[in-house]
């Protein structure tokens, strides 16, 4: 499941509810429309028979009231709730909070006010939701997603706010309200509050275009490329006949980028098995001689850290496995590095690359800092 934008409503007769979603299609979606639940001026969008479309580089962006699969609606609704009742950001300016599991999905919601004098306490509750079911990928793409929401609500608060005060001067509706204490409220749509009659069309607009941004698509070009095929039986061979240290100093080397000099090119090729593709080294790092006086000897100006990266600790630990055997090994190497290369891939793209939650969530500790700092730069 591709990611879904949703504009969802406090509406203050039918509770949290969706009121808008966008969905990209690769073709035209054959599902039709789902019986929805009644609804008021407050939570209408475009009628339940109806979709916006708009197409771009191929691909279909459908703008619906409620998501075409009766699954996926269900999980929406769920999401708005959790938006709209318990999941909020409480902080002054608003923000967007995360908030999900595998069942459920994963969410990334920013819940806001807009004015309206007539509305109970003079405003309007709403949020936008993006939903996804890859948790890594939403986390990912938080930082920008985040920016392209707030740019919709402020736009949305500015033109409800100046709606408000257009009506504040033409005749003071809160006064009136509070002279007569009535206790009732009058139900305005969206295009009301903002003055904008063709406001879902522009959410729409809004919402594809996020939905079809360079930093919300999920791009995987290297995912696919397959990586090169080398056994790496050489260098179980090597592991289970050199000095440990020096084993793992060379393996530490290859993967965060530091020169391997060594005048046995079948040496260096067995070494090549540790990287994904044939990156250029690092020149900021010390190179590691090699050189043969009997066994092997590794000269390098720096010491291994006390705590090895996780990707180079799984490979050892495969390479010392007996029941691991050969034929599996290679299989087994490819899945360790196309998910490490998969995991820098992804790092490129965050503005804040430090951010713990996110590396937390990828799995990824402080030992591995190193390496992908190599790996990063040569995923981008
Ligand atoms: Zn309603």
């Amino acid at each position: 499941m591709e990611g879904i934008l949703a504009l969802c409503h406090f509406c203050e007769t039918h509770g949290p509810c969706v009121i808008l979603c966008t969905q990209r299609f690769k073709q035209e979606p054959n599902q039709s429309s789902q019986n929805l639940s009644a609804s008021c001026d407050a939570c209408f969008s475009i009628n339940a028979n109806q979709a916006l479309i708009c197409r771009e580089n191929g691909k279909m962006y459908v703008t619906t009231r409620v998501p075409l699969q009766q699954d996926l609606a269900f999980l929406l609704k769920q999401a708005a709730i959790r938006s709209l009742s318990c999941e909020e950001e409480t902080s002054k300016d608003g923000g967007s909070i995360y908030f999900g599991d595998s069942e459920r999905g994963h969410v990334i919601s920013h819940s806001f006010l807009l004015q309206d004098s007539l509305a109970r306490g003079f405003q309007r509750k709403y949020s936008v939701l993006m939903l996804m079911k890859d948790k890594v990928h939403l986390l990912n793409i938080w930082p920008s997603l985040s920016e392209h929401i707030k740019e919709l609500i402020k736009d949305l608060q500015q033109q409800a706010a100046r709606i408000n005060e257009l009506e504040q001067e033409q005749k003071s509706q809160r006064a009136l309200r509070q002279a007569q204490g009535s206790p009732k409220t009058t139900s305005r749509s969206l295009s009301e509050l903002t003055g904008q009659p063709a406001i879902f069309g522009h959410i729409h607009l809004w919402f594809s275009w996020v939905l079809n941004s360079e930093t919300i698509t999920e791009k995987s070009p290297r995912n696919v490329m397959p990586l090169p095929s080398r056994s790496p039986v050489n260098l179980r061979s090597f592991c289970r006949s050199w000095l440990k240290n020096n084993f793992q100093t060379v393996c530490f080397c290859v993967l965060t980028g530091c020169e391997l000099l060594v005048d046995d090119e079948s040496v260096r090729e067995t070494f090549r098995t540790l990287l994904p593709e044939e990156w250029p080294p690092c020149r900021l790092r010390p190179p590691c001689i090699l050189k043969y006086k009997k066994i092997w000897k590794v000269e390098w100006s720096e010491q291994l850290p006390n705590k090895l990266p996780s990707l180079q600790i799984e490979i050892e630990k495969a390479l010392r496995n007996p029941d691991l055997p050969d034929a599996a090994l290679e299989s087994f190497f490819n899945y360790l590095l196309l998910r490490w290369r998969n995991i820098a891939s992804n790092l490129v793209k965050v503005t804040s690359p430090d951010d713990v939650t996110l590396l937390q969530s990828m799995g990824v500790q402080d030992c591995d800092k190193p390496l992908l700092k190599y790996w990063i730069e040569n995923c981008k």
